[in-house]
């Protein structure tokens, strides 16, 4: 994906939501580091009353989120997983929720160890089966239908407007965590979603330094649901974080175009590598749904999986003598990383599913980061050679 072409999101990522301050004219958004504000008159605030319920740096921020999806709305927390849990909290005891099966390991956690014990049943499903088989998931009492897409780590697709016909038609919201591929690749509002989500912890942030998320939409009634949640629950994020943030969304459409050239000149290179008996990344034509991919994304993002031969020693050693991919947890940042989905960030995923999944002790994910590429590649040759 050309930087160039990416339908004006270049120009957003720039400018949407950013104003000079109205005091000093200052081109970026202050950092409005305080709790309260000052009222003239009893309960007659001049904007703002109290920093949870609102802040001029988060409102920056929102607005340029809102932007980067399209979308009318967008609230921030302060982790991925907390707007997780704003989206949660719409159900109600007795509801039935649709997940689908290879989720992000803490949101499956979420939802089995803590919302399961306030008798919400989340049903795990495979939401990349044909629109007949789709329909029969969704019952009388289904709240909402969360997906994921690409998965993570198998880099699955699903059908995003597939999956939202069949739960409009059900009177089901869907909700779609696009934090893999990030605002600049996939637009799942546009393909019929009712919510996005990100932890912009990973690509919006982009430099391995804030834990945060957000929830994007058009709907005003869910809008003003979530955005009580948001105040009531209080899991909002710091106002130095909101300027970091909105700092780093000025470079997200360059940074993910060079993560994608790099990622499918990694993916192409790891192919023709004897030791490696499987690799995963949409933008490869070998990957089985690759025509949905370019169908439904701009472009295919930068996480590369792959398979080692060898037993877990051999995977474990392979990456220890990684230099420039760092072994670590997370994604998206301008760094490389490696990382051991079995037992690293899906170990809480219970082992049966692991196994139905193909989560193996041989399975890699590489977060492949904005460095040069060939110099990525020559990382894993050097790691090989002791092989
Ligand atoms: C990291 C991640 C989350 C959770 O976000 P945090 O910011 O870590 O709370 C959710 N979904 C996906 C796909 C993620 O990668």
């Amino acid at each position: 994906m050309a930087a160039s072409s990416n339908h004006g999101q270049s120009t957003r990522c720039v400018h949407a939501g950013v104003v000079p301050d109205n005091t000093h004219q200052a081109i970026m958004t202050p950092i409005f580091q305080t709790s309260t504000y000052v009222q003239n008159y009893p309960g007659k605030p001049k904007t703002y009353d109290y920093a949870r319920a609102g802040n001029p740096t988060r409102d920056a921020l929102e607005e340029s989120l809102a932007a980067l999806e399209q979308a009318a709305h967008a609230i921030t927390f302060s982790s991925g997983l907390a707007a997780i849990q704003a989206v949660t909290q719409l159900a109600r005891p007795g509801d039935h929720v649709l997940v689908c099966d290879d989720v992000y390991g803490g949101t499956g956690r979420l939802f089995r160890q803590i919302y399961a014990h306030y008798n919400i049943e989340f049903e795990f499903v495979d939401l990349t089966v044909d629109a007949d088989h789709l329909a029969t998931y969704f019952r009388t009492n289904t709240r909402f239908v969360w997906l994921e897409t690409p998965t993570n780590p198998l880099l699955r697709i699903i059908d995003i407007k597939a999956v939202t016909r069949a739960a409009r038609q059900a009177g089901v919201l869907t909700v779609v965590d696009n934090t893999f591929a990030s605002p600049i690749m996939q637009s799942p509002l546009s393909l019929g979603a009712d919510i996005v989500m990100h932890s912009v912890t990973k690509y919006i942030g982009g430099h391995s330094d804030i834990i945060g998320g957000c929830l994007m939409l058009n709907d005003e009634t869910l809008y003003g649901q979530l955005r009580f949640i948001q105040f009531a629950c209080g899991a909002v994020n710091a106002p130095l974080d909101c300027f970091l943030l909105l700092r780093s969304i000025k470079t997200l459409a360059i940074r993910m175009a060079v993560h994608e050239q790099n990622a499918l000149q990694f993916a192409t290179a790891l192919q023709a590598m004897p030791a490696f008996s499987e690799v995963i990344y949409p933008g490869l034509p070998e990957h089985p749904q690759y025509l949905l991919a370019k169908r439904q994304m701009q472009g295919f993002s930068g996480i590369v999986s792959a398979r080692l031969n060898g037993p877990f020693e051999t995977v474990a050693r392979f990456m220890q003598r990684l230099k420039i991919f760092s072994l670590a947890e997370s994604l998206g940042g301008v760094e490389s990383l490696v990382n051991h989905p079995q037992t690293m960030t899906h170990a809480s995923v219970p082992e049966s599913q692991r196994k139905v999944l193909g989560i193996s002790c041989d399975l890699m994910r590489f977060s492949v980061g904005i460095e040069n590429a060939e110099d990525l590649i020559t990382d894993v040759e050097q790691a090989l050679s002791h092989y």
